[in-house]
């Protein structure tokens, strides 16, 4: 199973059918460092989910939905966006599984956010509701600073300690889950990167979607790091 990872989707409808969509981007991202995807759907049964990571070499955590606050204990913002149960059962049994088994995570997005609140972390609902800033990190045409925390593995893996990162989302992490450090950040101090403290397993969180960047150098790592 040499180079075949295991990759999240959401459940979108489209004329009135319930499809499995994972973005193209990732699966030619993956592709083109080496890697076979193999997409794990969003409506399995979350402990059966888990059997994909027996065949896998690693996990990736895509973008998607909102993570739904009960899951991290907090009541439902008025600015929350579409959230989907079922996708995060699933991926919440995959971190869960994927750590058990000590195979590299690449969590991009909605990942990062996930993957904080797995860890007992929680996240703003909605940025420019609950926290001031003059970047709007919605903005699906913008661009903003990155400041990367010298030493870490995002340093070593993008090779920079100041670049500029796309930026599509509405949510990230508030409370950060105490076995991650935060790696990376925006110029308003919204975190970007994080990877676990301790060590371990290849595991590297980011905000924004390294898969519309040319720039391949997390999937790179992350190949290296499933082989
Ligand atoms: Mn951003």
């Amino acid at each position: 199973m040499r180079g075949v990872v295991a990759v999240t989707a959401p459940l979108r409808t489209d004329a009135g059918r319930e499809r499995v969509a994972l973005n193209a981007a990732y699966v030619r991202a993956l592709t083109h460092a080496g890697l076979v995807p193999l997409v794990v759907p969003p409506i399995l049964d979350p402990e059966k989910a888990c059997a994909a990571l027996d065949r896998v070499g690693g996990l990736v955590l895509t973008g998607g939905e909102d993570v739904a606050p009960a899951r991290y204990g907090a009541p439902p913002h008025p600015k929350l966006g579409d959230t989907d149960a079922a996708r995060d059962a699933v991926e919440l049994a995959l971190i869960e599984g994927a750590r058990a088994r000590r195979l590299p995570i690449l969590a991009i997005c909605r990942g990062i956010q996930i993957l904080n609140v797995a860890l007992g972390g929680t996240l703003y609902q909605d940025l420019a509701s609950e926290r001031s800033s003059d970047i709007d990190h919605a903005d699906p045409q913008a661009r903003h600073g990155l400041r990367v925390e010298a030493g870490s593995l995002l340093h070593d893996t993008i090779a920079t300690l100041e670049t500029s990162v796309n930026s599509r989302h509405h949510q990230a992490i508030r409370d950060l889950a105490p076995p991650l450090s935060a790696t990376a950040w925006a110029p308003d101090g919204v975190i970007e990167g994080a990877e676990p403290s301790a060590g371990g397993p290849w595991t590297l969180a980011v905000q924004w979607h390294p898969e519309d960047d040319v720039e391949g150098a997390l999937f790179r790592a992350f190949a290296e790091a499933v082989r």
